[in-house]
């Protein structure tokens, strides 16, 4: 798997915290916004494997979904060299979403989720990983 980041939440106020670069052997973590526990004394956490970058659906008519780490790159990926690219409206996949299979192409059989696409992403980002028209 590629392009993912491992995430725990506090088990006490619930915030969220990268913990992909930490020793498997770090057990008592503490949560720097509460003072709780990350990873518990005992090694507990609750955590998820999401994807690296985020993901910003683009609206022209036709959907476009860039992945990047900001809107600002997605934007400016989207928009290329083209000055006053026709209009167009954006908006951050949530979490969530990004784990429904809801994109179908054609070498897919059944509808993938676009957190699997990012997980199996070859080329560099920001990059438009699934469109309306393709
Ligand atoms: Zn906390």
């Amino acid at each position: 798997m590629k392009n993912c980041k491992v995430i725990a939440r506090c088990w006490t106020c619930d915030s969220e915290h990268d913990i992909t670069h930490l020793g498997i052997t770090e057990y008592g973590v503490k949560c720097d916004k509460c003072g709780g526990y990350v990873v518990s004394p005992s090694g507990k956490i609750q955590s998820q494997i999401i994807p690296a970058v985020k993901v910003f659906e683009f609206d022209d008519g036709e959907q476009h979904w860039i992945a990047a780490e900001t809107q600002e790159a997605a934007e400016k990926y989207f928009n290329g060299p083209y000055d006053g690219y026709p209009e167009y409206t954006v908006k951050e996949v949530s979490r969530e979403m990004l784990f429904k299979p809801c994109i179908t192409s054609e070498d897919s059989r059944a509808p993938v989720s676009l957190a699997q696409i990012i997980f199996e992403h070859e080329a560099a980002f920001p990059d438009c990983i699934a469109c309306s028209v393709c």
